[in-house]
């Protein structure tokens, strides 16, 4: 298969105005430009570009529309005091993408190639990484098969793209804000065998109403428990969870229906490396809850690209309301904001080689 070295730059006749840095929220505008490369099965990957943004042209039957044969990603570059750009964890990213194309039947792309793409449209868009306290550029890298065709199998055609958008502080001052998390036991999100450990659309369409009837309950979020007993935690929306329990910290392994989070690993390697320890394992929400009424359960938090840290502030399973640490943001779960975010920023040694 061949793929692409050289990307073909066409320049916008027009650059468009940045929004108000205080008003950008999260995906609401995009850069000038964003990068696209083709696949068909006599090319490979080919035709690598960075063109002016704008909306595609697709045949009504594409295979995305019907099928959902699809796969994304989402990180983030952040500008440092110095006027350097930091992308975190890029690789991650880029490797968790190729995992999820291959459980999708999607053609993986070279890691360098997507690397180069990456790096690529953010010196065009460099200026478009905002600088306002705790803002950064959100990257969404995403792969959709374009073939127009409605037989059921892998499309024989897709794109690769990626557009960039200016995002705000999740946290508007410095203090965190604990979330209300509703234990969901009717719904699922992802069943063993199944496609939950990828970045796939359908995981997410399937989320939404779970997501709208805790929202209704007066909750922020949903914690997920497996999909075959309904019994184990999962995630909690979209991120990662952890409970410090006595001094301890645990999160739910890896099972094949839980992504592997970017700040999850991130978080794993930090706690090691401050020597406390910390368990991957199965969790079920009656554990939870026993720590919980034995006063051993000290912090819980998400975890993932857009809030960094998320503290859980109160879980509620059945009738059982639980309330964490007096509805505050724990000591431990600040450090490892503190922590993360001055390595993103650039305003900590990175001694994990994280950033680039
Ligand atoms: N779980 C799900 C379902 C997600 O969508 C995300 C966000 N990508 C996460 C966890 C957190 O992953 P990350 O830390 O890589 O953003």
């Amino acid at each position: 298969m061949k793929q692409v070295s050289e990307i073909e730059f066409i320049k916008a006749p027009q650059l468009k105005q940045k929004p108000n840095p205080k008003e950008l929220g999260f995906g609401k505008y995009f850069t000038d430009y964003m990068f696209t490369m083709d696949y068909d099965l006599i090319n490979g990957w080919h035709a690598a570009k960075i063109t002016p943004f704008a909306p595609l042209e697709l045949s009504p039957s594409a295979f995305i529309f019907h099928y959902g044969q699809a796969v994304f990603e989402g990180l983030k570059a952040y500008k440092t005091n110095d006027g350097r750009t930091l992308l975190f964890r890029a690789n991650k990213h880029v490797a968790r993408l190729n995992h999820s194309c291959e459980r999708i039947c999607i053609p993986t792309i070279d890691p360098t190639i997507a690397m180069d793409a990456l790096l690529a449209l953010l010196e065009v868009e460099k200026d478009w990484v905002p600088t306002l306290n705790g803002t950064s550029l959100y990257i969404r890298p995403f792969v959709i098969a374009t073939e127009p065709y409605l037989g059921v199998r892998p499309a024989h055609e897709y794109k690769f793209i990626i557009i960039l958008s200016p995002v705000g502080a999740y946290y508007s001052g410095k203090q965190l804000m604990p979330v209300k998390i509703y234990v969901e036991d009717e719904y699922v999100r992802a069943i063993p065998g199944g496609v939950g450990h990828t970045k796939t659309p359908g995981n997410y369409a399937a989320s939404m109403s779970a997501q709208q009837k805790a929202n209704s309950l007066g909750y922020d979020q949903v914690l997920w428990l497996d999909g075959k007993e309904k019994k184990y935690i999962e995630e909690v929306g979209s991120m990662n969870i952890f409970f410090k329990i006595n001094g301890e910290v645990y999160t739910p392994k890896l099972n094949g229906s839980i992504l592997a989070g970017v700040t999850r690993d991130t978080v794993l390697e930090l706690i090691k490396s401050w020597g406390i320890p910390v368990h991957e394992e199965t969790l079920s929400i009656e554990d939870i809850y026993k720590a919980y009424q034995d006063g051993h359960l000290e912090e819980v938090f998400g975890t993932g690209t857009a809030a960094v840290i998320s503290p859980v502030g109160e879980l509620k399973w059945e009738d059982h309301v639980m309330t964490i640490n007096n509805f505050e943001t724990g000591e431990f779960t600040a450090k490892l904001y503190e922590t993360i975010t001055n390595i993103q920023f650039g305003k900590m040694e990175d001694s994990f080689a994280w950033t680039i």
